[in-house]
């Protein structure tokens, strides 16, 4: 055990999850590479999702946030802000909903609970819908409509949660249906959820599941879902954490992918849009996000700090069309992965859109999910350069690929060649 996770063990809790069987420090990164204390470099297939969605020590976001911290670092709160209204205005610009409001919290997490306050203030009700196999977060609001087992450490919640089929396809009893036949399961699931209850306040899902394993719903899905919910007036919350900003090539939000009838009533975001500096937020429409009559405040979202961190990283992005290059480079990772893992026995799937892919593992021969293997792997694939993340269901066992937006194509051909490697030397 190193010295410095024999003292993490020491004084952290022992459910902070750690990723390696000897748990790496990163002291620093430059673009997509990353480095650890020990001199060692890395191709960063996973930083995209976990905060960097642009590059390692951009320059731009590095000048726009040290030029802040020699001028203030102050709460957003009690006074005007300039770049939070900045910031908060060019997102309203492109988040697609009329008449938007933003309101800038420090994490998805918190995002998320924002959401819920709205949700159940505007339909004054507490019950809600999400999806099984979801992760919203891990307070104690969010973990209530956390449907990943592996991340739910508790069952009580201050929501009414329901959960929907339509998050896990792979496994369970709907696994063998074609696409119109489980949309139909799904939609009459979820007519039989709201026949056990008044109308729900809302309906909250991630348009790719992130930590449950970048597990897509069929196209339609969430279309004939918002169908349903408009019947009744509930609220369709789109929690674009790990979707939201391009990272999935064909459209800058995720719900575009699914749903053509317009935009969410609500949409939360949060990790990469301040490429390493905290930011989470709340898009709504006036009417929505307006629905409360008491004060709010949240002392460190929003603070100048990072929402120059924000602006900076969103010109930028713009600038460089980095969801062009998500489409581009990603559809091209893909077909990369698909080519080096095609016979192979443990491999379930390639799956993804943009540069958020999966590879689903399961025991050779079965349909068994195998986080040994998904462990063998990231393991693997440290020790020859190459850090990957892992997700799915109640067994992680479904590598998960989320490089920072601004992957080249060489990049993406040494990561592959680096998890042929991995893969070939498990299976
Ligand atoms: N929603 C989704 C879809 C996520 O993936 C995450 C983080 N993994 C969250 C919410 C929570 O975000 P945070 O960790 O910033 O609180």
């Amino acid at each position: 055990m190193n010295d410095l996770y024999a003292r993490h063990r020491g004084v952290m809790p022992d459910w902070l999850a750690l990723y390696y069987d000897d748990p790496m420090e990163i002291t620093h990164g430059e673009g997509r590479h990353v480095w650890d204390a020990q001199g060692n470099r890395y191709l960063d297939f996973f930083g995209g999702i976990l905060t960097t969605m642009t590059a390692h020590a951009l320059p731009e976001v590095t000048k726009a946030v040290t030029e802040q911290a020699g001028r203030i670092i102050h709460s957003s709160t009690l006074y005007l802000n300039r770049p939070m209204v900045e910031l908060a205005e060019r997102v309203a610009m492109v988040s697609g909903i009329p008449d938007a409001r933003v309101f800038f919290t420090t994490s998805g997490t918190e995002a998320n609970d924002t959401a819920m306050l709205l949700a159940t203030t505007y339909r004054q009700g507490n019950t809600v819908v999400a999806m099984r196999n979801s992760y919203h977060g891990r307070s104690f609001g969010a973990v209530g409509i956390t449907g990943n087992r592996t991340w739910s450490p508790t069952s009580l919640s201050p929501l009414q949660t329901l959960y929907v089929h339509g998050g896990v396809r792979t496994r369970g009893p709907y696994a063998d249906l074609d696409d119109r036949a489980f949309i139909d399961a799904c939609v009459a699931d979820l007519r039989d959820l709201l026949g056990q209850t008044r109308p729900p306040a809302a309906l909250i899902a991630e348009p790719i599941q992130g930590v449950g394993g970048f597990t897509s719903p069929p196209d339609g899905l969430y279309a004939a879902f918002r169908e349903v919910l408009d019947e009744h007036g509930i609220l369709w919350i789109s929690d674009e954490v790990q979707t939201g900003w391009g990272r999935t090539g064909e459209h800058f939000w995720g719900w575009q992918a699914h749903d053509q009838s317009g935009p969410p009533d609500i949409v939360t975001f949060a990790k990469g849009i301040g490429n390493g500096m905290s930011i989470g937020g709340v898009i709504a429409r006036a009417e929505i996000m307006n629905c409360i009559d008491a004060n709010s405040i949240s002392t460190f979202g929003g603070t100048q700090i990072t929402m120059a961190a924000g602006l900076a990283n969103l010109a930028y992005h713009l600038e460089h069309d980095l969801q062009g290059n998500a489409r581009r480079v990603g559809g091209l990772l893909i077909e990369l992965l698909r080519g080096v893992t095609a016979g192979l026995p443990g491999v379930r799937e390639v799956r993804g859109r943009g540069l958020m892919i999966g590879i689903e593992l399961v025991k050779p021969g079965t349909d068994e999910a195998d986080p040994a293997a998904a462990a063998a792997v990231l393991e693997t694939a440290r020790r020859n350069g190459l850090l990957i993340g892992k997700g799915g269901g109640h067994n992680t066992s479904v590598l998960r690929i989320a490089p920072p937006l601004t992957l080249t194509v060489a990049e993406a051909e040494e990561g592959a060649a680096i998890l042929e490697n991995a893969l070939g030397s498990t299976y």
